[in-house]
């Protein structure tokens, strides 16, 4: 009978295919002695082991495709050190040959060893270094184990076309599953913003996070769909089931191909209102496919990535040379460099002094507080923003700001950077805009302050939307609160647009809501004049706000702000959305 399971949609789009599922990555070491003549062939079978898992981590190096965010490479190349160190091979075959352990029984025993050891650590760094190697060591036990496992090899043929059913899966498996022609995912773990997830939109292919026990309900091989829209897996579907979600899928494609049309349009609604559709970008490379979409800029490159992987901070060199490319890219068009949004759900393995703590990371010590705070890692970005305004119209960015203060004291490190350029004879561009983000409650309710200090807002929905409503935007027990619809949020994100129009300064939307076409006729309505998008959906949302009509969506969505009538309210968001 048919059944349906839910979870959180991350990456969007219907897909149809056998389920492909894998197994646990635990496996059940016994601790049984080989006998002596067994001894050399059991070291021989853990160094085929080792030497498998290594040539299986590097043909996924050499496939990752073009664009993948670099900090994808250096996940996998730090599994690679692993792997090929002597530590994980040494003792272990000591252990077989002196204690006559078998292979995997010597290789958990390293493990444990190995993990101990790092738990006694101080350096937080290496203490974060664990979950790679449990990652390692079971990629070895895989092939140790192999007869009995599922996980994916490197020529499976069912694959293709496969649905993967997993506990989580790491980045690497997500290039795997493109490789290998998996056409959707679900995994019981994981948030919309891990980036396996960010991996899978930029791949375009369907998946939902956070199905608890999915494999518990699914049997390997049966017919599943999934619709990476709405965040629902259908298992044993019927005819009728499989002839709708076959027809949306082939609507979907059809649709696609009439998007490609959009891409030199401009975008402007059908009442002529012009509006501007930016992209966000996490590489410059990002930004080919914007540009081939026909992004207008943009609105927002987020720098995180360039912090991970990592013990020493950037240096300004390394800053600038990221941004002097990102600029000579997009040649002409506006780019916003958002200064660094480290902490909470973007933790990185730098060594800090002020290392971002406590129970509620979300509410601690993260962007524009951390960077105030530890100005060794703020300073040489600021000034290869400020340099990089000297190449093309470089727009700078605050991430998270709750009081005007902070903006206030960036506004100075920026003058104080351009007076130190002016005497140096360094160039930059004096005019270069510095706005903020609007992401925190208490700033959308005095956007208007922030509007008289700064250049320009940007609304931060994916963090808007966990302040506002108190939800872990990473915790899928109260992912189903995450709503965009909620009425309290959409008065600050109006307040936030009136407050812009008042002081005449430009307020964009850069959060994930302004990406999803179920939103963007309301968007209209409250008047948002301009959106940055993933480039894999400029196109979508470009088709939706050039066949809308913006001035009867103003006045649905005046009518659904000031309801208080809850029936009321959602028979408006019907029209609206
Ligand atoms: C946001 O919070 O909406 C945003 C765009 O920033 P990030 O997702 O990087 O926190
Ligand atoms: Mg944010």
């Amino acid at each position: 009978m048919t059944f349906s399971l839910h979870g959180v949609a991350v990456s969007r789009g219907v897909a149809i295919g056998n389920a492909y599922v894998i197994a646990h990555d635990e496996f059940e070491v016994r601790d049984h002695l080989v006998e002596a003549y067994e001894i050399e062939s059991e070291v021989a079978r853990l160094r085929a082991a080792i030497e498998a898992a290594a040539v299986h981590l590097r043909s996924m190096h050499d496939k990752i495709p073009a664009h993948t965010p670099a900090d994808v490479a250096a996940f996998i190349d730090t599994h690679l050190l692993m792997v090929s160190d002597a530590t994980l091979s040494e003792e272990p075959i000591r252990l077989i040959r002196e204690r006559r352990y078998n292979a995997a029984w010597a290789l958990k025993c390293q493990h444990d060893a190995i993990v101990a050891a790092f738990e006694q650590m101080d350096d937080p760094y290496l203490r974060t270094r664990r979950d790679d190697i449990d990652h390692v060591v079971n990629r070895i036990l895989r092939n140790l184990f192999s007869a009995g496992i599922s996980k994916p090899t490197a020529d499976d043929t069912r694959l293709q076309g496969a649905i993967l059913l997993a506990d989580d899966l790491a980045p690497a498996d997500a290039l795997l599953m493109q490789h290998h022609g998996v056409v959707g995912f679900v995994t019981e773990f994981g948030g919309p913003t891990s980036h396996t997830s960010i991996l899978a939109r930029s791949l375009g292919i369907p998946g939902i996070v956070g199905v608890r026990h999915v494999r518990r309900f699914v049997r390997d091989g049966e017919t599943l769909i999934i619709d990476g829209n709405e965040g629902v897996v259908i298992g044993e579907p019927d005819q009728r089931v499989l002839t709708h979600y076959q027809r949306r899928r082939s609507e979907r494609l059809k649709h696609s191909v009439a998007l490609n049309k959009l891409k030199r349009a401009s975008c402007v609604t059908r009442d002529g209102v012009a509006l501007d559709l930016q992209a966000n970008v996490e590489l410059p490379s990002d930004f080919e496919a914007a540009r081939e979409v026909g992004a207008s800029g943009v609105g927002l490159y987020r720098t995180e990535f360039l912090y991970m992987n990592r013990i020493d901070p950037p240096t300004e060199e390394e800053h600038f040379e990221t941004y002097r490319q990102l600029v000579q890219t997009v040649s002409g068009l506006p780019v916003t460099i958002r200064t660094l949004d480290i902490g909470g759900d973007k933790q990185v393995e730098l060594a800090l002094t002020a290392r971002p703590k406590g129970a509620n990371p979300a509410l601690g010590l993260r962007a524009v507080r951390l960077g105030l705070k530890e100005m060794t890692l703020f300073m040489p970005q600021i000034r290869a923003i400020v340099r990089a305004s000297a190449l093309g119209p470089v727009r700078m960015m605050i991430p998270m700001l709750s009081q005007l203060d902070e903006a206030r004291q960036v506004i100075e490190l920026v003058r104080n950077v351009q007076a130190e350029f002016g005497a140096d004879g360094v160039p930059f561009d004096p005019q270069m805009p510095v706005g903020g983000m609007i992401e925190v409650p208490a700033a959308a309710a005095y956007a208007d302050g922030f509007a008289h200090v700064l250049d320009f807002l940007s609304i931060g929905t994916n963090d808007l939307i966990q302040y506002a409503i108190a939800i872990d935007r990473a915790n899928e027990e109260v992912n189903y609160l995450y709503d965009p619809l909620n009425p309290g949020l959409l008065r600050l994100i109006s307040m936030t647009i009136k407050a812009g129009a008042r002081v005449k300064v430009p307020v964009a939307m850069c959060g994930e809501m302004a990406g999803d076409t179920r939103y963007t006729r309301l968007l209209l309505g409250l008047g948002l004049q301009s959106f940055s998008v993933h480039p894999s959906v400029l196109l979508e949302v470009k088709g939706v706000i050039n066949d809308a009509y913006s001035k009867p969506l103003k006045s649905l969505a005046e009518r659904a702000l000031k309801t208080t009538d809850p029936e009321r309210f959602k028979s408006l968001l019907v029209e609206l959305t």
